[in-house]
């Protein structure tokens, strides 16, 4: 990332250890805006070094500090401060999100604001948690069923929603009275390490929250296999959680695993066709298709394809590709020249399989697009179930089209591929709507809409999509540990009788 700096100053940023940045390093990593190649941050090259003071400094805040066992209250208290200073600093925040990922500003705008209710919802989780009490056991037998923050979170984040995936894990992580130690991705570092700062403003005591930017390699795989960290919540792609499975394995370290997908949007001729067109785009498109529930799969009926197709051509065309702050871009730049390369690549190979690209299919340069990384958006007919563009994720603006006859050929379809983390079903009969409910592998299923959500509706996969949930009651509870306490009052009955009176 060699291009000049022009225009607005770089931002520069240290790690964020024990409660205070410390200045930054003679290394960094540049990140241009993938929109114009300026760069706009820099990054401290962070090393093990960092990782292990992170980790320890995270490890005494759990061992010796106090944020485990203050009430809920209090812990509510800083989260609910914290949502203010994010409402307070969101332009800023949304502004570097965009600058670093590509996404268009009135996305970036939308994640910071879902951030601020994830965390006005984990604040409320955090004082309406508690336990269960057992009182029907037996004559003095009593039990209590309590739940305990999990210790030191590891949390490892991809580029593509750098502070929304941070706020599915941190605050809830928090409430629940963890301490946690931040790897964001080395492209998009900025908004963890605003949201470090304000944690800190917002009265979370030193240690509590670190982050330390740096490669995967070194500081990811650090927080995965150390004996210190006692949960590692992972976002990113399915090949990099395989390998912090195995890095995980020696103190056997609980994990949740947010992995890659491949959704399909799978339309019936009861649907109202006319939202489904909209629908099947803003699955596919939204955050320039660089986005894990991607709805890269359409899965149309026959009986209304030919139109169905015709209408997405044609709507398709109307959409606004622009730089990341154009207000009026629906569809950003993708995050970098080698991500479009094989975006590209990969609309190449349908095509020789024997797909048809029937929109987009190449890199814009046209309109002050020529310096950054922007694709037209794609639409591909005539998909087969055998090619690897059904099947592989490619996170980018590809929508790849196949055809179906019935219901239980829509399913088979839509469950073929090894991910599971959403779909999406267009119909107006409620009985095709609940079945598809009940019959797509997928840890998430649209009904009439798609990639949609509130703070109370937990998300996640199955498959090679991965395993645990974030957000809602269940994502609370991936950070805490059950404990049993089981209380006999009264006089104990002896068991052994040896030496009886
Ligand atoms: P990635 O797997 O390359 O990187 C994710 C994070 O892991 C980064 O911070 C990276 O530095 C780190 N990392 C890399 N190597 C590591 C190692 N050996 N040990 C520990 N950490 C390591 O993913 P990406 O390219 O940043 O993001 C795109 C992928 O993320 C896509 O596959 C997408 O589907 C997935 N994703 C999933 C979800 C979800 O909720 N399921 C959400 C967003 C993105």
């Amino acid at each position: 990332m060699t291009a000049p700096v022009t225009g607005r100053p770089v931002r520069s940023y240290g790690v964020f250890i024990d409660g205070a940045e410390v200045q930054p390093s003679e290394e960094f990593i540049a990140r241009e805006n993938p929109g114009t190649k300026e760069v706009v941050a820099r990054f401290t090259h962070g090393g093990l070094d960092q990782a292990q003071a992170a980790v320890a400094a995270a490890r005494r805040a759990f061992d010796q500090g106090d944020w485990p066992n203050r009430s809920g209250q209090e812990r509510a208290a800083v989260l609910r401060t914290l949502a203010s200073l994010i409402r307070r600093d969101q332009e800023t925040l949304a502004r570097i999100d965009a600058e670093e990922s590509g996404k268009p500003i009135r996305l970036a705008r939308a994640d910071v604001a879902t951030g601020i209710a994830l965390t006005e919802y984990a604040a409320a989780l955090a004082v309406t948690s508690h336990g269960q009490v057992h009182t029907n056991l037996g004559e003095g037998f009593t039990g209590l069923v309590t739940r305990e923050p999990c210790g030191v979170v590891a949390m490892i984040t991809p580029w593509n929603f750098p502070l929304l995936l941070l706020m599915q894990k941190l605050p809830f992580a928090l409430a629940a009275g963890c301490t946690a130690v931040c790897k964001p991705s080395e492209l998009t570092s900025g908004s963890t390490l605003e949201i470090a700062k304000l944690a800190a403003e917002a009265g979370l005591p030193s240690g509590v929250f670190n982050v330390v930017t740096g490669p995967g390699s070194t500081v990811g795989h650090h927080l995965a296999q150390s004996g210190d960290v006692d949960v590692l919540s992972f976002t990113g792609s399915t090949a990099v959680g395989r390998s912090v499975v195995e890095a995980s394995a020696g103190n056997l370290k609980r994990l949740s695993l947010e992995l890659g997908g491949k959704a399909a949007s799978v339309v019936f001729p009861d649907a109202d066709l006319e939202d489904a067109v909209d629908g099947v785009l803003f699955a596919v498109l939204f955050n320039q298709g660089e986005c894990c529930v991607s709805g890269a799969r359409l899965l149309v009926h026959q009986d209304v394809a030919d139109r169905f197709v015709q209408a997405l051509v044609d709507r398709v065309s109307t959409l606004r590709v622009g730089a990341p702050l154009d207000e009026d871009a629906d569809i950003g730049a993708l995050i970098h020249a080698a991500h479009l390369d094989k975006v590209l690549a990969s609309v190449d190979a349908a095509r020789t399989e024997g797909a048809r690209v029937v929109a987009g299919g190449t890199r814009l340069t046209s309109d002050g697009l020529d310096a950054g990384y922007f694709m037209a958006p794609t639409i591909i007919d005539q998909v087969s179930p055998t090619s690897r563009l059904f099947h592989e994720e490619v996170f980018g603006p590809v929508l790849a089209i196949s055809r179906f006859r019935t219901e239980d050929e829509a399913v088979e379809l839509a469950n073929a591929v090894d991910y599971g983390l959403a779909n999406s079903v267009w119909s107006k009969n409620i009985d095709t709507a609940l079945a598809l409910g009940r019959r797509l592998r997928s840890g998430t299923v649209w009904v009439n809409t798609t990639i949609d959500g509130a703070p109370q509706l937990p998300g996640g996969g199955v498959k090679s999509s991965g395993y645990g949930r974030e957000m809602g009651q269940a994502g609370f509870e991936e950070f805490t540990e059950v404990k049993t306490v089981q209380i006999r009052s009264g006089k104990r009955t002896p068991f052994f009788r040896g030496g009886a009176q």
